[in-house]
């Protein structure tokens, strides 16, 4: 089957196409024209009136969203959050993990990776993020002080057995003994590693990073705080440019004027748009599972205990209007954030998170106000009910 899809702009994020002509034959994009140049081909025509496209959206840390948890592990629960990030332009996510008791982590391993490759509806899991237990007890955040483990390579093996080969990125703090050893093997085999819940100092993120590790989690959050004379994990993060990093852009975690900072120092290439949410999000207030936590939503804050952040209410397409607002950087440079960054980042940049002829068809379109309106995966719109009225060819 054929569709043509028109628009009004279309980014690539690479290259601004105006009045693109998509055309997608059994969900792959065939080609991409501008219409000045080109005729409409024939097909079923979708006209997306004052309509931009850009790559389906691509999170990286995520844990749940729609009142369920990537870690109940089941087909229903990732129906349910693939649906609703669907709704919100979100086309991959890596599913991630909280730090829990070993067995049940190792049970949602084995559970998520039974799930990777089957047919789920919406959004799909291209991966896990291993989001402890190799975390520093003193930046735990809302993670189980408890259940925390020192990093060992047999630990890692464990769960990389459990998750088949599926753990795409791993969250460690670097200054943990036995860090360095488990860095190296988790890199060896693929993963993408990354620095966060860490009290590390300048040197032990250096030696992260010569470890092996290529990113950094939700930066600032977590980390050491920042000081002139001690810069520690931040310190490293924001003058490397070779790391990537993460951000959670909803004015709760960090402030506009640090996301200012971190534009300034992780620039185009290398900044990362995250949300880290929760089941909670897109839910009323009230309590919800983080793993096996109880987190309570209030107003859109997730909160444990006395007043600990767990996680987010985000949603991935807000996290790019807030961005683009905080920092003054504009929507077109804020995109690739969220789409090109972040599959470079997990060595998927050949399959998604960029539009060109032979990658599926999956595609954000915004509207004006760069709300999305619909979601083509695998060239399927994923809400069409509300949205018929938009379609007009
Ligand atoms: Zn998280």
């Amino acid at each position: 089957m054929r569709t043509v899809l028109t628009a009004s702009r279309l980014l690539t994020p690479d290259h601004v196409v105006e009045h693109p002509i998509v055309v997608i034959e059994d969900g792959v994009i065939a080609t991409i024209a501008s219409r000045p140049h080109s005729e409409l081909p024939a097909g079923q025509h979708v006209e997306l009136l004052d309509a931009t496209l850009i790559p389906a959206l691509f999170d990286v840390h995520i844990h749940g969203s729609g009142g369920h948890d990537v870690m109940e592990a089941t087909d229903s629960a990732l129906n349910h959050i693939g649906a609703f990030l669907a709704r919100h332009g979100v086309g991959a996510y890596c599913a991630t993990t909280v730090t829990a008791p070993l067995d049940s982590l190792l049970h949602s391993l084995s559970g998520l990776a039974k799930l990777m490759d089957a047919p789920l509806d919406g959004a799909r899991p291209v991966g896990i993020h291993l989001e402890g237990p190799f975390l520093s007890p003193h930046k735990r955040g809302a993670h189980a002080e408890s259940q925390l483990l020192a990093p060992s390579v047999d630990l890692f093996d464990r769960m990389w057995q459990a998750s088949e080969g599926n753990i795409l990125v791993m969250t460690i703090a670097p200054e943990l003994p036995g860090a360095e050893e488990t860095i190296v093997q988790a890199t060896k085999l693929g993963v993408r590693v990354s620095l966060g819940h860490s009290d590390a100092d300048a040197a032990a993120a250096r030696r992260g990073v010569l470890a092996g590790a290529v990113t950094a989690t939700h930066t600032f959050n977590a980390m050491r705080r920042f000081d002139h004379r001690d810069a520690g994990l931040i310190g490293e993060v924001l003058t490397n440019d070779n790391l990537f990093a993460e951000i959670i852009c909803d004015s709760l975690h960090v402030d506009p004027t640090i996301v200012r900072l971190f534009w300034k120092a992780k620039g185009p290439e290398r900044a990362l748009l995250i949300t880290d949410a929760m089941a909670g999000t897109g839910m009323p207030d009230g309590t919800y599972q983080l793993g096996e936590l109880e987190v309570r939503v209030k107003n859109g804050r997730a909160i444990i205990g006395e007043d600990t952040l767990a996680g987010s209410t985000l949603t991935l397409d807000r996290a790019v209007r807030n961005f683009a607002e905080f920092t003054g950087a504009g929507f077109t440079a804020t995109v690739p954030l969220a789409t090109r960054n972040p599959a470079r980042m997990a060595g998927l940049d050949s399959e998604i998170g960029i539009l060109a002829p032979g990658r599926s068809a999956d595609i954000a379109v915004l509207s004006a106000k760069h709300e999305v309106i619909e979601t083509f995966l695998r060239g399927e719109p994923q809400m069409a009910p509300s949205t018929q009225g938009f379609f007009s060819g």
